[in-house]
C-alpha cells in the first residue's frame, strides 16, 4: 500500500533501489508512514472533521491568499507572530504570543520539542497503545524511545505515570489525552500531580481536547505554575483544517525558545499563516460541528455496545471496537462496501471516526453486514466494567 506505487516515473532513471543506497542503518526496512490514503465514499480513518468550511470562510481564505500573492517574493514572518497571537487568543487561559509555537502539524512541532529537549543519550517515555508517529519522531531525532503500558482499561494514574519515570528516567514524558487510539483522557487533577513528582519536560497531547465533555479541563490551566510542561494542540482535528498543517505548543517563553533554537527559517510558509488566521478569525463557526460529532460517535458507541461489540469508552471524535478474532477480513469488508477505516489498536480492534449522520449510516449499514459473515469475540471487557 505504499504511496509511491501510485507515482509513475516520468524519466528512466538508473536501476538503483533503496537497498543499494548507503542510508543510515536505523531506517533500513523503515516503510513512510500514514493510513492508506483511498478514494473511496466515505472515509472515517483519520479522525479528520468531515466538514468542509462555509462559502463566506473559503471567499475569506482566497482574499487573504490572492493579497499575499503580491510579495510571495519575500520571506514570511519566521516568527509566525501574529498567528501565535491569535492562537493564544483562541486558547484563552491568559496565554500570549511568547507562550505559543506554531509549526506545520503537531508533528513538526513535536519534532522540534525533541530536537531540543531528546536527542542522542537522552530518553522519550509515552503510554501504550498510544499514537503511532511518536516512535517516529523519537527515531528521526536519534532519541531513545520507551513506553510503558496504560491499564486494562487504557486509563492512566499519577502513580502509574510516576513509577514509569522512575523506571525510565525520561528527558520527555508524552501523555495523551484524549489518547489516540483509545480516546481514554486524563484529567488535569492527575497530570497536576504528574507534574509535581517530576523534573522531566512533559508534553500533554491534546489533539482532540476540543471534543472532550469538559474541554476547559486542561493542562493550559497549569501552564502558570509549572516551566517544564508543554500543551500540544493541533488545527486538524476539532478545527477542521488539516490540509492547512498548523500544530502547535502552549508553554513558559523558555520552551518557545529553545523551538525557535532548532526550527528550520522560514518553516511556516505566508500562506499557511494566512489561511489559519482566517480559520481562527472564523473560530465559532469553524468549530461550529464540534458538538454534532461528539454527538455522532456517543451515539455510535451505544449502538456498538448493542450489538454486543467492545467498545473503548471514548471522549474523542473516534472509537475502537471489537474484538475481532482477526480484524483484518472486517477492515476490507468495509471497504469493500465503501467505508474506510482504520486497523489499529490493540489486537482484535478497529477505529472509526466520527463522520456526518449520512457517512454514520453508511457505517452502520456495512458493518451489520460484515459482522454477519465475521461475528465478534465474545469477552467479558475490562474497559466496560470500569466505566
Ligand atoms: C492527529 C493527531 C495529532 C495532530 O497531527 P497534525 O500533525 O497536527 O495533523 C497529534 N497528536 C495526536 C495524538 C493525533 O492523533
Amino acid at each position: 500500500m505504499s504511496e509511491s506505487s501510485n507515482i509513475e516515473p516520468t524519466i528512466p532513471g538508473p536501476d538503483i533501489a533503496l537497498a543499494d543506497l548507503p542510508l543510515r542503518p536505523e531506517l533500513v526496512g523503515e516503510e513512510p508512514y500514514g493510513a492508506p490514503q483511498l478514494d473511496v465514499p466515505v472515509r472515517l480513518n483519520v479522525n479528520e472533521n468531515p466538514y468542509p468550511p462555509s462559502g463566506a470562510i473559503i471567499h475569506d481564505m482566497a482574499r487573504a491568499v490572492s493579497s499575499l500573492a503580491t510579495e510571495v517574493n519575500r520571506y514570511p514572518d519566521r516568527e509566525a507572530t501574529d498567528l501565535r497571537r491569535d492562537l493564544a487568543r483562541y486558547l484563552g487561559f491568559g496565554l500570549a504570543a511568547a507562550n505559543i509555537w506554531a509549526a506545520n502539524g503537531s508533528n513538526e512541532v513535536m519534532t522540534h520539542l525533541l530536537q531540543a529537549f531528546g536527542g542522542p543519550g537522552r530518553t522519550v517515555l509515552s503510554f501504550a497503545p498510544t499514537y503511532s508517529m511518536y516512535p517516529e519522531y523519537a527515531r528521526n531525532t536519534l532519541t531513545n524511545y520507551v513506553t510503558a503500558p496504560r491499564r486494562d482499561n487504557y486509563t492512566l494514574t499519577s502513580t502509574d505515570i510516576l513509577s514509569a519515570i522512575a523506571e525510565h528516567q525520561p528527558d520527555v514524558v508524552i501523555i495523551t489525552t484524549p489518547n489516540n487510539p483509545t480516546g481514554t483522557t486524563i484529567p488535569a487533577s492527575v497530570l497536576e500531580e504528574v507534574l509535581e513528582g517530576t523534573e522531566a519536560l512533559v508534553v500533554v497531547d491534546e489533539a482532540y481536547q476540543e471534543f472532550t465533555e469538559f474541554p476547559e479541563d486542561s493542562a493550559c490551566a497549569l501552564l502558570s505554575r509549572f516551566g517544564r510542561l508543554v500543551v500540544s494542540r493541533t488545527m486538524s482535528k476539532a478545527f477542521a483544517f488539516a490540509g492547512g498543517r498548523v500544530g502547535y505548543l502552549a508553554a513558559a517563553p523558555a520552551i518557545v525558545d529553545a523551538c525557535r533554537i532548532v526550527r528550520l527559517p522560514y518553516h511556516l510558509s505566508a500562506q499557511t499563516q494566512a489561511l489559519a488566521r482566517v480559520a481562527l478569525a472564523h473560530a465559532p463557526e469553524m468549530l461550529s460541528n464540534v458538538s454534532e460529532l461528539r454527538i455522532q460517535i456517543q451515539q455510535l458507541q451505544s449502538w456498538l455496545r448493542d450489538r454486543g461489540l467492545e467498545v473503548v469508552p471514548s471522549q474523542a471524535n473516534f472509537c475502537l471496537f471489537g474484538r475481532f478474532a482477526d480484524r483484518h477480513p472486517v477492515w476490507q469488508g468495509l471497504l469493500d462496501r465503501g467505508v474506510l477505516v482504520r486497523e489499529t489498536g490493540p489486537d482484535g480492534f478497529l477505529r472509526v471516526s466520527a463522520g456526518t449522520p449520512d457517512e454514520m449510516a453508511a457505517f452502520r449499514r456495512a458493518l451489520e453486514e460484515v459482522l454477519a459473515e465475521h461475528p465478534a469475540r465474545v469477552t467479558t471487557t475490562p474497559s466496560e466494567e470500569s466505566r
